[in-house]
């Protein structure tokens, strides 16, 4: 439905007129305006309609507007919208009990956040006060967000430089299947954990006092990277007999998108505190920490807060997303979705001479763009040119990795089969065009 009222080009102008230059807004000379949105698709305010492949940076898990959010918004706006961080509400208990109900199994209590950054400041700082240690650990390519208590933990440096932030904690190499030359051809999750082990076991390893290892159990934004079979079990193991907190970030691959409840179910591996955020708001700024009984009960009151943590409209919205995703069983329908789609783009870019990986986990899929095959060398350009062009023939895709050359698929859960094959097509299409 076009907007007669206004147009693309006049709101474009607008904003850029209005809006300080940090923004991804500048990124682009003609930046599309999004006007309505619903299930998988977008239209502008042009009228032009795209196929979200994307999930609007992985939000839209249950879809956009899906109608049970819009509706549980509705019915709260009346009635109250804002309540203070002192003042339990009916809307804040139904969420936290839902969010619990779907955790996994030992995590019962929760922190909430209005975003990730803030989700992951919060575990940072309780995994700090519970173990009364100070140093983080964490992997390269980890994206916490980007307040300044976690872009200092961000693996890319390009985060950091422009606000004038040093990295503040201790990197490992993330154990990429795909992208682990350190490993020198050995296990590189076994590598991985052997390094830990000696930071935290050898007297001189020039480290101490480990509060928490953080990371995403699935990396998203580091190009949807899955580590190694059996390197979380590794990490769980040495964090417990090391007494540090294990926090796991599942704010991209949790909520059924890698087709299980959190990515951390691949494994069987439980964590002390985990974050959760993006889709679990249906479309609404909402973030969490979950964790246990003791570790959640560390902080005496006001240790933290922020003024719209408890927002109603926000808890009704994730409590109806939450309702969404258990009644549509939406991880398994990732799992099944994902999987075809991932033969599909597979076997269409076989032998590809600038694909050099393609992979993924329920519908968080990644092909990532080399300048040949046997080198590797990661080709940024390429990602950009395939992802520019799909946008162009309305369909929207992500663009992740460390070097910015993965194409990331990650549709909102609920997308038709129908759309997602017209999705994968053009997306196999585009690339074969090359
Ligand atoms: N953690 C992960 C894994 C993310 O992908 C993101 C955002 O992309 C964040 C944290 C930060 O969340 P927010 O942008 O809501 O602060």
């Amino acid at each position: 439905m076009k907007n007669e009222l206004v147009s693309g080009s006049d709101i474009v102008r607008r904003v850029k007129a209005t809006e300080g230059s940090g923004l991804r807004t500048f990124r682009t000379e003609r930046p599309r305006v999004w006007h309505r949105t619903s299930g998988a698709e977008v239209w502008d305010v042009d009228g032009t309609r795209y196929l979200d492949l994307d999930s609007a940076s992985a939000v839209a898990t249950v879809g956009h507007c899906h109608p049970r959010v819009t509706e549980a918004i509705i019915r709260q706006a009346p009635l109250m919208t804002h309540a203070p961080s002192g003042a339990p509400s009916v809307a804040r208990a139904e969420f936290y009990e839902r969010l619990i109900g779907i955790a996994p199994g030992g995590l019962t209590r929760v922190l909430p956040a209005v975003n990730g950054a803030l989700a992951n400041e919060t575990a940072i700082q309780l995994a700090r006060s519970y173990t009364g240690r100070t140093e983080v650990v964490t992997f390269s390519g980890t994206y916490l967000g980007r307040s300044i208590g976690v872009v200092g933990k961000a693996g890319k440096r390009a985060y950091r430089e422009q606000v004038g932030v040093r990295s503040d904690a201790h990197f490992l190499p993330y154990p990429d299947p795909f992208r682990s030359p350190w490993a020198g051809g050995a296990d590189p999750g076994e590598v991985a954990l052997g390094l830990l082990e000696a930071w935290i076991h050898d007297p001189a390893s020039g480290l101490d006092q480990i509060a928490c290892v953080i990371l995403e159990p699935v990396q998203g934004n580091g190009g949807a990277v899955a580590p190694t079979d059996g390197f979380l079990r590794g990490l769980r193991e040495l964090c417990t007999k090391a007494g540090i907190v294990l926090i796991f970030d599942e704010i991209q691959a949790g909520f059924g998108r890698t087709g299980y409840a959190w990515a951390c179910d691949h494994d069987g591996v439980v964590p002390d505190l985990m974050t959760v955020g993006k889709g679990i708001g249906g479309g609404m700024p909402v973030a969490a920490v979950l964790g246990g009984e003791d570790i959640l009960r560390t902080w005496e009151p006001d240790a933290v807060t922020s003024t719209f943590l408890v927002n109603a409209l926000n808890c009704v919205a994730a409590s109806a997303a939450i309702d969404v995703f258990t009644d549509e069983k939406l991880a398994d329908r990732a799992s099944r979705l994902g999987s075809t789609a991932l033969d599909q783009i597979r076997a269409g870019l076989k032998a590809h001479p600038r694909v050099g990986d393609v992979r993924g986990r329920g519908l968080l899929i990644g092909i990532e763009m080399v300048a040949d095959l046997t080198h590797l060398r990661p080709d940024a350009g390429i990602a950009a040119e395939v992802a520019a062009s799909l946008g162009k023939n309305g369909v929207l895709v992500g663009r992740s990795g460390r070097h910015a050359n993965v194409i990331k698929v990650c549709p909102p859960l609920v997308i038709t089969e129908t759309d997602l094959a017209y999705g994968v097509s053009a997306v196999l299409e585009a690339l074969n065009r090359l």
